[in-house]
């Protein structure tokens, strides 16, 4: 099977672009720390690497907005 490398390379540009925009955006709309480092998706705490797929739900997705806490640091803090 053939890749066309050409339309693999333009979708990777335009998700490289839409990253790009959303790590502005996130510094634009969340300045200093530690919500600056939710904008590069690490946690505030352990400092690790944040996923959306380790969320168990939207509160938790809206609660990492406002604490910059993966899911693991927001159930150790918040006792679920
Ligand atoms: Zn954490």
């Amino acid at each position: 099977m053939e890749i066309d490398l050409g339309v693999a390379q333009r979708a990777g540009g335009i998700d490289m672009a839409i990253n790009d925009q959303a790590e502005k955006i996130g510094q634009i709309a969340f300045g200093g720390s530690p919500r600056a480092r939710a904008a590069i998706s690490q946690c505030v705490k352990c400092e690790k690497q944040v996923t959306h797929e380790q969320f168990t739900d939207a509160l938790s997705i809206k609660e990492y907005g406002i604490s910059g806490l993966c899911q693991s640091c927001q159930d150790e803090i918040f006792g679920v």
